[in-house]
């Protein structure tokens, strides 16, 4: 059937369902003049038909980005394919507000785009249309259900109290740093193991809370002593680990015993008490005769055992 076999109300009817259909449709001539805007283009955009007939897309819409369309829309005039923008890619071609009640939060109106030919007489293409859907939606769930991801995701891999790295995630790094290193021998990196001396009288003396106010201080002075590239992790209740990625043993000792003394000097106030605390390390370099890295933990492991049974308060390297 043509539009020739189609009587009048036909017609009328088709040109009142292209003005109320909850689609936006535009169609364009080759040099991206507006030819036809439906109701739903004239109720979002604020501009009747008449404003916008024969006038440039690119003019009137000037956050278009004019070259990417452009690429998107040559195959449709050249190949007289379709084409698509999904709102992944870029979130709108035109940029409306949203008003939609449910998704109130976005700002404005996702859009997904098919893009397809209008052939004349002669079989070439001598417009484009744009079929504009509004998926405002779906596209604003996505992305509250990837942020509610990111937000578990967090919560799964940090310790609440100290927000550091907690052990499982910690022992994941170490064990992509130890991979790392058997391919690269030349690098060297030091890990760190290091425990609160005494804590139990801490935690006897002052009360479970003073012991959670402890923890959270060592965390902040470990952090504080570090750089961006050394990986920390609480390990367990009042231990911590550190992971030093190129760092030689040299110069790890030299960053523990900053941080041991940092830790001995620090006074902290509770309810009106002064605690003092000190701090046991134990750290071991990644050697070549180390088979797994459970293996370079145990070395930390047991330097820092050695920490403690010479009167804690110390560092101690792992000898080989
Ligand atoms: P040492 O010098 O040999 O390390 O002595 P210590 O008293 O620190 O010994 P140990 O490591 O066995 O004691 C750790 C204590 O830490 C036991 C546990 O009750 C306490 N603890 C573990 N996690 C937490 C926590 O999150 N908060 C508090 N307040 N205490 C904790
Ligand atoms: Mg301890
Ligand atoms: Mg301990």
């Amino acid at each position: 059937m043509t539009l020739n076999d189609f009587g009048a109300s036909e017609l009328h009817w088709l040109m009142n369902m292209l003005q109320t259909v909850d689609v936006g449709l535009v169609v364009v001539d080759t040099h991206y003049q507006i030819q036809l805007w439906n109701g739903f283009m004239e109720n979002h955009s604020g501009l009747l038909p008449r404003q916008v007939r024969e006038r440039s897309l690119f003019d009137l819409f000037p956050e278009i980005d004019e070259d990417w369309l452009r690429r998107k829309c040559d195959p449709v005039f050249l190949l007289k394919n379709r084409a698509f923008t999904i709102w992944e890619q870029r979130p709108y071609i035109f940029r409306f507000k949203n008003y939609r009640s449910i998704t109130g939060h976005a700002d404005y109106m996702y859009q997904n785009s098919t893009i397809f030919p209008i052939t004349d007489s002669r079989g070439q293409v001598s417009h484009l249309c744009f079929i504009i859907y509004d998926v405002t939606d779906a596209a604003v769930s996505k992305l509250e259900l990837q942020s509610m991801n990111g937000q578990l995701r967090q919560l799964s891999t940090t310790d609440y109290l100290t927000q550091m790295r907690n052990r499982g995630n910690w022992e994941e790094n170490l064990r992509l740093e130890f991979n790392r290193l058997q391919r690269y021998p030349q690098h060297s990196s030091t890990l760190i193991m290091c425990d609160i001396d005494h804590f139990k009288r801490i935690n006897d003396g002052y009360g479970h809370a003073a012991g959670d106010l402890v923890i959270k201080t060592v965390a902040e002075i470990i952090r504080k002593s570090l750089r961006s590239t050394d990986l920390p992790g609480r390990y367990g209740g009042e231990e911590f680990a550190i992971l030093l990625l190129d760092t030689s043993a040299d110069q790890a000792n030299y960053l523990a015993e900053r941080i041991r003394r940092k830790i001995e000097q620090t006074e902290l106030t509770y309810q009106g008490q002064t605690i003092r605390l000190t701090m046991s390390f134990g750290l071991a370099e990644r050697s070549a005769a180390m088979q797994d890295y459970l293996q370079w933990l145990n070395a930390a492991d047991k330097a820092l055992y050695t920490s403690k049974a010479d009167g804690r308060n110390r560092v101690t390297r792992h000898q080989d």
